[in-house]
């Protein structure tokens, strides 16, 4: 199908879907070996959007192979400052067809255009304009004398920043002189195809970027692989966990960015109305489905009752319903199984007697939609104030202290965000150092950038992508050649 989206004469996009989808493999698009295919579909409206490929072991082989000849005959024997030429130009074409992918990933994932616009795609495109500067100045940035990268990378990613993803991966690995086999996730593989279209366009040797579409599976073949030197991965913890069990023992390296549950820590001298939209933003951008959501409101006892309630006054005011209005500030859940998840731990919340509000909001009747909710009287040992819910769904505790507070946040077996409200500096320092988290935002949150590194600690998986330490993970360490 074709789709346009006109909200401005200037502002006009087409995007045309085919009615299938093969894999991307040495450059070329191409049918899978089974014949098996998927169906996407536009979780908003529940209409089907296109067959997808779906790659199994003979075709992840395939791909491998053609990322191991090109690693060693092209892209690996390239100088940095060629590779950073490729780099560069598949930075100004995701910028210049930047409504294209914008309005598709609104199409495969549900997330508000707005969102898409402002943040996934331009976000993207920095990725790659950020690790193209990078490419040619490898061998002075303190890596080693001349460092070496791991050779063919296999990654595998999550739906809920499908192109965002895959450029946190992409990017850094093509700097460093890998090549790639990527996975993208089975209810959202549309952008990545598109990207395909965009590497052709760019005129990137073929086999340097693979893409194998399909479920489960097809990560694992990936992940299996014997040629695949290097594995990242991002999504659940239970599959990072099964991940980092399959390649134990092997000479694969791996990061892994797996789940969340993090504290937004509100203190009674924060800045109140800045507060309550770095909440608002915290947990209900992306319909929560964030690994580093702030998906824990933390607020001091004194402020607790005022903060939730202008919370819920300002829930009021958020527009739920049609993606594709840039309007729309919640949008729709990815697929009826992510649904389904968060409906169940929502049951768990109750009845294990938190109080729960829901936003008064009308939702659309068909697609899988999911109103912003608030629990309050939450305590520690509830389901829904340890486990992951990824939907727009807050859990509200209180403390007293700051030290009451920073057990509270550590108490999760995740460790990968925290967010600091307060107007005192040295407030901030002392608690971001006890803080068991990766990422500690103060006065601010989910902020993304190129140049920072993000990552975990404890069940929220190990190594760092973005920055400077996003490279190290793709080179050998202290590797001369
Ligand atoms: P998931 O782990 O089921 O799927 C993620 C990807 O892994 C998909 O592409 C899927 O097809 C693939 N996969 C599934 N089983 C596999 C296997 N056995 N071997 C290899 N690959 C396999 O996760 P999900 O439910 O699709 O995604 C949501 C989860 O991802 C959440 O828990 C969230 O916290 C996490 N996540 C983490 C980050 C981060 O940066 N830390 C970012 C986004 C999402």
């Amino acid at each position: 199908p074709r789709f346009e989206y006109a909200p401005a004469p200037e502002s006009r996009a087409v995007v045309d879907i085919a009615s299938s989808y093969g894999l991307f493999i040495d450059g070329e698009f191409v049918e899978s070996a089974s014949g098996g295919s998927l169906k996407t579909i536009n979780p908003a409206t529940e209409e089907s959007l296109a067959d997808v490929a779906v790659a199994d072991e003979a075709d992840v082989d395939r791909a491998v192979r053609a990322a191991r000849r090109a690693q060693e005959k092209v892209w690996g024997p390239m100088p940095g400052a060629e590779r950073a030429k490729y780099l560069f130009r598949i930075a100004r074409l995701l910028a210049e067809r930047s409504r294209e992918f914008a309005v598709l990933e609104v199409l495969d994932n549900g997330k508000p255009i707005r969102e898409a616009r402002d943040v996934d795609v331009p976000t993207a495109a920095a990725h790659f304009f950020y690790y193209a500067g990078w490419a040619d100045k490898l061998d002075h940035a303190g890596f080693g004398p001349s460092p070496r990268p791991h050779g063919v990378a296999g990654q595998v990613i999550p739906w809920n920043f499908p192109l965002l993803m895959l450029a946190w991966k992409i990017a850094p690995a093509l700097a460093t002189g890998n090549t790639v086999v990527l996975k993208p996730a089975e209810t959202t593989p549309l952008t990545a195809l598109l990207f395909a279209d965009l590497l052709r366009q760019a005129e990137l040797p073929p086999g340097v970027v693979n893409i194998v579409t399909g479920a489960g599976a097809t990560g694992a073949a990936v992940v299996a692989h014997p040629g695949v030197d290097k594995v990242a991965f991002t999504g659940s913890t239970a599959v990072g966990k099964r991940i980092a069990k399959e390649i134990a023992g092997t000479r694969k390296h791996a990061t892994l960015e797996l789940g969340g549950k993090a504290a937004n820590i509100v203190f009674d001298d924060a800045p109140i109305d800045q507060a309550i939209e770095g909440i608002v933003n915290g947990i209900f951008f992306n319909q929560g489905q964030v690994c580093c959501a702030g998906s824990r409101l933390l607020v001091q006892e004194s402020v607790a009752e005022e903060v939730v309630d202008r919370l819920k006054a300002r829930l009021g005011t958020l527009r739920v319903g049609d993606p594709m209005d840039k309007n729309t500030d919640v949008g729709a859940i990815n697929s009826a199984a992510q649904l389904a998840r968060i409906t169940d731990l929502t049951k768990a919340g109750e009845e294990e007697g938190a109080v729960r509000w829901t936003a008064d909001c009308a939702l659309p009747e068909q697609g899988f939609w999911f109103a912003p909710t608030v629990f309050t009287d939450v305590s520690a040992a509830h389901r829904i104030a340890r486990e992951e819910i990824f939907g727009p769904v807050l859990s509200v505790l209180t403390f007293r202290t700051p030290a009451e507070a920073v057990a509270k946040a550590n108490n999760t077996p995740y460790g990968l965000s925290a967010g600091i409200w307060t107007e005192k500096g040295s407030r901030i320092l002392s608690m971001a150092d006890k803080l068991r988290a990766g990422v500690v935002w103060a006065n601010t949150f989910n902020r993304f950038d190129p140049t920072s590194p993000f990552g975990g600690y404890k069940e929220s998986g190990y190594g760092r992508e973005g920055g400077r330490h996003g490279l190290a993970s793709y080179l050998i360490e202290g590797s001369t050649r």
